[in-house]
């Protein structure tokens, strides 16, 4: 009998396998037939310290037969309490708010609505919304109307709101970019929306921190808000805790999800400065901040992010980035430069192109590499024909050089 599970992303009239994971240890899934994969890509780049954490499942555990959910509007529990201190403290200065929720895409929807809640108080002229060439945000329609045009979304334009877009910062091209932010901020937007250091579903295109310095640094000047969405490159993924800390720049709203249980179960906060919050303050209920959803701050997904605190603070966790940056680096410098360019890295996230005609996200290479990686016994799951990976922290090093090898011998039989 044919499933009747719908899966995201997926063409289900190619009738590609779908392989059924029934158990998940550190950096490897098991199989129902009895066969593994090493996650090189965090399962979409979720799982930070390992699957199955044993930190982070028993406080799932506990949370589960204690308090499993209450409504948020109105109650407060400690899980959420005790995370949103340990976010302010984490973050960068002055985001001393956390606004609950439940994927990168609701962090960014909610980003936007605070940004227009705020000038909706402050100047309500300034409405529109800037953003970055190739950004990715997410699949709801606010995060898809910031987010690059194409097949993703194509379907769905006559929903998307119009917005501002400045190019990517290519090598030998940034002061592009920033001239042409400069003069999109001089039209006075409400803000700025930008994935720090690396541009994710985007193509893993990466730029450095002095440009991000700089972009926060032109927002600041024109009085733009500036939102940095650190769903894929927060929780350490760049070498840092978070992208921003490299680049010195503190935003006024920052969007983190994915890693923030260790990856384990749903959950995302948005952090925003006291003159977000301020705008929304009043003895007047028609200005509070509308925005909920039934699960905001679930205490199961809060218990486990507060594991995920702990582990940070009690471990050495950067000091295990590093050694895991290191040895992707390594191996990285072994790829063949014909069969692949634009090596490039920032921490633990890695990626190559593979020469060959076929590009863009819908190229054939892309499934085609999708089913080698996965005969190999490996998750890798390549943006068209950019080859990426993006491992959980735990990855040993006989792991790391099972992926390079398979990359390696994808290279000798798929380029062009
Ligand atoms: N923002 C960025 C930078 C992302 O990479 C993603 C997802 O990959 C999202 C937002 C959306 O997150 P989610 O898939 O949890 O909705």
């Amino acid at each position: 009998m044919t499933s009747p599970v719908w899966h995201p992303f997926t063409q289900h009239g190619l009738n590609e396998p779908i392989p059924r994971i029934v158990r998940a240890e550190g950096a490897v899934l098991h199989c129902a037939d009895g066969s593994s994969l090493i996650d090189a890509i965090s399962s979409w780049w979720v799982t930070t310290h390992g699957h199955c954490h044993p930190r982070v499942a028993a406080a799932i555990a506990t949370q589960a037969a204690t308090l499993d959910q209450v409504i948020f509007a109105g109650y407060t529990h400690d899980p959420a309490e005790a995370v949103a201190r340990g976010l302010v403290a984490l973050a960068p200065n002055g985001l001393d708010h956390v606004f609950f929720s439940d994927s990168g895409s609701t962090a960014v929807e909610v980003a936007l609505k605070m940004a227009l809640g705020y000038w909706n108080v402050v100047d309500p002229r300034r409405v529109s919304i800037v953003v970055m060439e190739h950004s990715y945000h997410g699949d709801t329609i606010g995060a898809m109307s910031v987010g690059e045009r194409g097949a993703f979304n194509r379907a769905y334009e006559p929903l998307l709101f119009d917005v501002v877009t400045v190019p990517f910062p290519m090598a030998g091209r940034e002061q592009a970019t920033l001239d042409s932010l400069e003069a999109a901020c001089a039209a006075k937007p409400a803000a700025f929306i930008v994935e720090p250091l690396i541009l994710g579903a985007g193509g893993m295109l990466m730029y450095p921190a002095w440009v991000l310095r700089e972009m926060a640094a032109i927002c600041a000047r024109h009085d733009v808000l500036f939102i940095a969405d650190e769903v894929m490159t927060g929780w350490g993924r760049t070498g840092t805790l978070f992208a921003c800390e490299q680049a010195d720049v503190a935003p006024d709203i920052l969007c983190v999800a994915k890693g923030i249980t260790g990856g384990a179960i749903p959950l995302a906060a948005t952090l925003a400065s006291g003159r977000i919050f301020e705008a929304h303050l009043s003895t007047d209920r028609a200005k509070m901040f509308f925005h909920s959803s039934s699960y905001t701050a679930n205490p199961i997904a809060c218990a486990a992010a507060a594991a995920n605190l702990s582990i940070w603070a009690e471990e050495d966790v950067l000091g295990r980035i590093a050694v895991l940056s290191q040895g992707i680096s390594d191996r990285l410098a072994g790829l063949d430069r014909v069969a692949f360019t634009s090596p490039r890295q920032q921490g633990t996230i890695a990626a190559v192109d593979l020469v060959t005609g076929d590009h863009g996200y819908l190229s054939s290479v892309a499934p085609a590499l999708r089913a080698f990686f996965l005969e190999r016994g490996l998750l890798l799951r390549p943006l068209g024909n950019t080859i990426y990976v993006m491992p959980p922290y735990c990855t040993d090093a006989g792991q790391l050089t099972c992926i390079f090898d398979a990359i390696a011998e994808a290279g000798m039989l798929f380029a062009r």
